[in-house]
């Protein structure tokens, strides 16, 4: 099978991001590939061992990206979603190797210049996400000695997996699944129906009972079908 538009995945963090939401959003990534029918392609291309997949961890800062989406933010506290996105994406310092980026932020997210929607992260097509935790940050770092859970215990909380499903979403944005197009100022509507209408990852909202459903297996046949598709050379 020949696949193509198989490029490193680099996963940016903003500083104070906990371990645990870091793990999480490796999980997330690998849930992604293995579903897309690509585990085994990025294991091969990318990682000397089979099982220990690695995404890129880089030296590149995202700080001044995030403080630049803190300024052209519209709502207070929250960062400029979009704003964040293309920041990095043209940032002229990096590399020109091709790469996915995904950015995990600890700050709450609106979504673009003309929009003040709160979001958990936006996707775009074939380039990259910008996902935030901030709904979830304090269930998911624990404090020192107030915190009987273990580690695996907060993996499978409620938040955790809220993060594992947002990421993904992110991800099926990034590889071709429903790319947004309608109006920028979009309406709870308008997103509902430009998303996938089946209990699947891909659904515009996620609450508690639908994050459960879905956990098992979060892509919906179709939406399967399609992120196979994406990597496959036509
Ligand atoms: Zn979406
Ligand atoms: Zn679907």
């Amino acid at each position: 099978m020949a696949f193509y538009k198989i490029k490193p995945i680099t996963v940016l963090s903003q500083k104070g991001t906990g371990q645990l939401a870091q793990s999480v959003v490796d999980r997330a990534i690998i849930t992604v590939l293995y579903a897309a029918g690509i585990l085994e392609e990025y294991d091969r291309l990318f990682n000397s061992t089979v099982g220990n997949y690695v995404f890129q961890k880089t030296n590149f800062n995202p700080r001044p990206h995030i403080s630049k989406a803190r300024r052209e933010s519209i709502v207070a506290g929250h960062l400029n979603a979009s704003s964040l996105l293309y920041s990095i994406k043209d940032d002229a310092s990096r590399s020109k190797e091709e790469r996915y980026d995904v950015t995990l932020v600890t700050e709450p997210l609106h979504w673009h210049n003309d929009s003040s929607r709160s979001v958990g992260g936006v996707g775009l097509e074939n380039y990259g996400a910008v996902v935030t935790y901030s709904e979830v940050k304090q269930l998911l770092r624990p404090v020192n000695g107030e915190d009987n859970r273990t580690a695996e215990e907060n993996e499978d909380s409620i938040s955790s997996l809220y993060l594992l499903m947002l990421t993904m979403h992110e991800l099926g944005h990034i590889f071709g699944l429903f790319p947004y197009s309608g109006p920028a100022n979009a309406s709870d509507e308008d997103l509902k129906q430009a998303h996938c209408q089946n209990e699947c990852v891909m659904y515009w909202t996620f609450n508690e009972e639908m994050l459960k459903k879905i956990r098992g297996w979060p892509f919906c046949p179709s939406c399967l079908a399609k992120l196979k598709e994406f990597f496959l050379k036509p």
